[in-house]
């Protein structure tokens, strides 16, 4: 593959923005190299300025549950923008996708719109300390929040990618009110819960981790949490921004049984646009302004581009009654392929899935937790990921992260992904 004018305009981009790029998980720093920028998209497929297709198993790194440039959405899209891109006034569009959404999620009455993923774990925590009146909260190792302060302690995704799992800037005032607990180790959040009594307001978790690699939840793990949470008076707050609209309708709670008090969206939710939200019981969601004193706001909060985008995903999602078993079905088919291939290279992996959610973890036994997945073999997957670039297939530069599997991706799509992984898996 050439990347001429991806590294030329990557030397541009330098210049005049951190590191070349907006959000540091899109640099190669951890697998060495330049980024490939990204001309256009359509279905499974990924272009860069250079021409060369890419499969993409990135897929904006969640939101493409259906595929790049899903025409339902673009023309909602261009519908929208000809009445006008922004009011700052109430619209009905914001009501029929909350309709939808509180419709299609178990145990959530109302909802509230972001415009990203961190803004709404960082509103949720706040909306669970005033509902609480305690201040402190637990989080996993490993698992990513977004980069609001309280979360970027042992953070997954970007910040372990790049070394810097707590960040300078983070006060340490912030950072004694985050309690940081072993993520599929309930007598670890239990010792919390004893060591700190009357004072955590919340729990939040991945409730299928997908910023340590992919890493689902052991059987009762979130069954036990719901118990201690309710024994002790702390709100569950599920971060499904990864795996809300994504692993089933109803996200984690339909597909576990198990209810949160406090759920979390992003990526899907928006089909593409900057969409967040949070969601909740009436009665925990009444405390946010302007009925309750919680405070939260945002001038594109709802923003009608966004939300055009959001519900003609959400409807596609919730009309499409075989999706969750395509996904499934697609994701399976991958997931027995590589296992085979790498297995005949003899190559030391494991691979975690579960619904459109896979990853290779180039470590020995069980991956359940950030020190396993951090046990992977790095030099293994850098090569590894240059070698599936260099055949046309885009995974995240990071062991750290979850392939995204579309429902664009076609079984040949599959068969060549495969290949390639044979290919390279005799290299490694
Ligand atoms: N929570 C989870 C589980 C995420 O994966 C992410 C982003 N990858 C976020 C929160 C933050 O979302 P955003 O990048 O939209 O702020």
């Amino acid at each position: 593959m050439l990347y001429k004018r991806s590294s030329a305009l990557f030397k541009a981009a330098e210049q005049v923005i951190p590191g070349g790029v907006n959000s540091p998980v899109r640099a190669f720093k951890a697998v060495g190299g330049t980024p490939i920028f990204a001309k256009s998209a359509k279905g499974a497929y990924v272009y860069d300025e250079d021409d060369n297709r890419y499969i993409d198993y990135i897929n904006s790194w969640g939101p493409m549950l259906l595929g790049h440039a899903f025409q339902p959405v673009v023309d909602a899209v261009i519908e929208k923008t000809k009445q006008g891109t922004s009011f700052g006034m109430p619209t009905e569009i914001e009501t029929k996708i909350a309709e939808l959404a509180v419709s299609m999620v178990p145990n959530i009455d109302k909802i509230r719109f972001v415009n990203s993923g961190t803004e709404a774990c960082m509103s949720a925590v706040r909306l669970a300390r005033g509902y609480t009146k305690k201040d402190k909260i637990i989080k996993f190792a490993g698992c990513y929040h977004g980069h609001s302060d309280a979360f970027l302690i042992q953070a997954g995704s970007g910040a372990v990618t790049f070394g810097s799992p707590n960040s300078p800037g983070v006060t340490e005032g912030t950072a004694k009110d985050t309690l940081l607990a072993r993520y599929n180790d309930i007598d670890n959040v239990k010792s919390l819960i004893e060591a700190n009594p009357n004072e955590i307001s919340c729990i939040i978790l991945e409730p299928v981790a997908g910023n340590m690699g992919c890493i689902p939840p052991k059987a009762n793990f979130l069954q036990e949490l719901r118990s201690l949470c309710d024994a002790n008076a702390i709100l569950l707050i599920f971060d499904e921004v990864m795996t809300g609209f994504r692993l089933a309708k109803g996200g984690c709670q339909e597909l576990f049984g198990v209810d949160a008090d406090i759920v979390c969206f992003g990526k899907v939710i928006g089909g593409g646009l900057p969409v967040g939200a949070f969601a909740a019981r009436e009665e925990i969601m009444n405390h946010l302004a302007p009925i309750g004193n919680v405070y939260q706001a945002g001038t594109l909060s709802g923003n009608p581009l966004a939300m055009a985008a959001g519900l003609a995903m959400l409807e596609s999602v919730n009309n499409d009654a075989e999706l969750f078993q395509r996904l499934e079905e697609k994701t399976a088919y991958l997931h027995k392929g590589c296992s085979r291939v790498l297995t005949a290279s003899g190559i030391t992996h494991t691979i975690n899935r579960i619904g459109s959610m896979i990853s290779i973890h180039f470590a020995e036994g069980e991956v359940v937790d950030f020190e396993s997945s951090a046990k992977g073999n790095n030099e293994t997957f850098k090569s590894f990921f240059h070698g599936m670039l260099n055949e046309g297939i885009y995974i995240a530069p990071s062991a750290f992260e979850t392939w995204f599997i579309t429902d664009a991706l076609s079984y040949k799509d599959l068969d060549e992904t495969i290949a390639a992984v044979a290919k390279i898996a005799k290299t490694l």
